[in-house]
Parts: C-alpha cells; sequence; structure tokens
C-alpha cells in the first residue's frame, strides 16, 4: 500500500507548518510570486511526523 517508506527527519524541523492542503498551496503561491521560475517545482506533502502539512522541493533526483 505505501511506497515511500523512507522518511527523513528534515522532512519536518524546521519547516514550516500548515495546518492544511490548501493553507500549504496557499504558500507555495506566495514562494513563487516570490521567486518566480527560480525556485522550481513545489509540492505539499502530509508530514508522517507532526500531521502538518509542509512545502517541499520536488526535483528529479534526491
Ligand atoms: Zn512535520
Amino acid at each position: 500500500m505505501s511506497s515511500k517508506r523512507r522518511i527523513r527527519r528534515n522532512q519536518c524541523g524546521r519547516k514550516a507548518r500548515h495546518p492544511s492542503e490548501a493553507g500549504a498551496k496557499v504558500a507555495i503561491a506566495k514562494l513563487r510570486r516570490a521567486y518566480g521560475g527560480a525556485i522550481g517545482y513545489l509540492n505539499a506533502y502530509k508530514c508522517p511526523h507532526c500531521g502538518a502539512w509542509h512545502v517541499g522541493h520536488a526535483r528529479g533526483g534526491r
């Protein structure tokens, strides 16, 4: 069922927390406006550690 077993603590930690996916997407929209295309692709994911939503970079590699 779950395919992502590798979870690192730096997925949480100092990252900003958002109470909902919608809140995280609002943050992504703000970052895009601030940085333009230079920031690359961002995604919102629900944190398995704290249960909040974080914004992360999704690149080709890890
Ligand atoms: Zn977290």
